[in-house]
């Protein structure tokens, strides 16, 4: 039977926006060391603005009309961005592809489309991609039947808590904390030194930010705690010892894979939840 305190706890959390799946999570969070998160929607609002865009001489006169079709079929925090930016076309898109934590393909007015980072790029083996590196911004190419048209470069704000978010938890005797993400290594390194995280790591597919994680697993011995709010995330949601979905928009196979649901766009609800954990611990004990 479950004790009684423990619906106090679920009840607490419940009136915060966290909703703990079974009371065995809210006794688990209590042995978790080590706090990882996404970064994009998670740590940062995923509310993009385009701040430079720039087209290579010999670009395909349409190709920012083509990269904007395709984007307007995802739902991408970056591909919202483009949308608002340029505009919605109501061109047809024939054979879409979304590449996760990289962009997307098809074929618009018989012309095969790419737009993404850099490794969707290369592993489409387009030539002649720039060598720019625009600090803090990501960088979202477009190529056009094999050649490489332009790129825009788009900035995210952080979230007003996320600050908090990474003190609080190590003030709760969490002795780790991490950042996982599919952005550029750049930014992701420069906000895990912003935030006094003990790691960040970016440039990862979602395949690999959740071999990341079992590789953390094995190493550390600890309970580990993925923190995402994206499709991309539900594999790493599933690896960790405890997966807590995020977001007001968080995805719906994100809140199907975690253990544990803030429904809330506050990273600073993670570090309450490990509180109530902690408090309801003793409470039953
Ligand atoms: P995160 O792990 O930080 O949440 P994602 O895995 O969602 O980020 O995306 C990783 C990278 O893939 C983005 O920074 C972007 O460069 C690229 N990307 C993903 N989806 C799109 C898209 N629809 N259009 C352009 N680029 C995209
Ligand atoms: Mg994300």
């Amino acid at each position: 039977s479950i004790p009684l305190g423990y619906f106090g706890g679920i009840g607490a959390a419940s009136r915060k926006g966290i909703l703990f799946k079974g009371s065995n999570y809210l006794d688990l969070i209590t042995q978790v060391n080590t706090v990882i998160f996404d970064k994009t929607g998670t740590l940062t609002k995923g509310v993009f603005s385009v701040q430079q865009e720039e087209a290579a001489a010999t670009a395909d006169p349409d190709w920012k009309l083509l990269a904007i079709s395709l984007e307007a079929k995802s739902n991408h925090p970056i591909a919202l961005a483009l949308v608002k930016h340029l505009g919605k076309p109501t061109d047809s898109v024939l054979g879409l592809e979304e590449h996760a934590g990289q962009g997307l393909s098809g074929q618009v007015h018989g012309k095969q489309v790419l737009v993404g980072n850099r490794s969707l790029m290369k592993a489409k083996t387009i030539p002649d991609l720039p060598k720019t590196s625009l600090p803090g911004k990501t960088l979202v190419y477009a190529a056009v039947d094999g050649e490489y048209c332009g790129y825009f470069a788009l900035a995210d704000e952080i979230k007003s808590d996320a600050l908090e978010a990474f003190t609080e938890l190590r003030k709760l005797g969490i002795s780790e904390t991490g950042i996982l993400s599919g952005d550029r290594q750049e930014i992701v390194q420069t906000l895990g030194k912003e935030l006094g995280a003990d790691f960040a790591y970016g440039g990862l597919l979602p395949d690999q930010k959740s071999s990341r994680l079992e590789e953390l697993k094995r190493k550390s011995g600890s309970k580990i705690a993925f923190v995402g709010d994206g499709i991309n995330d539900a594999p790493a949601l599933a690896v960790a010892d405890l997966g807590i979905a995020m977001g007001a928009m968080g995805s719906d196979l994100a809140i199907e894979t975690a253990d544990v649901v803030i429904q809330t766009d506050h990273p600073s609800r993670v570090a309450l939840a490990v509180r109530i954990g902690k408090t309801t611990r003793h409470i039953v004990w």
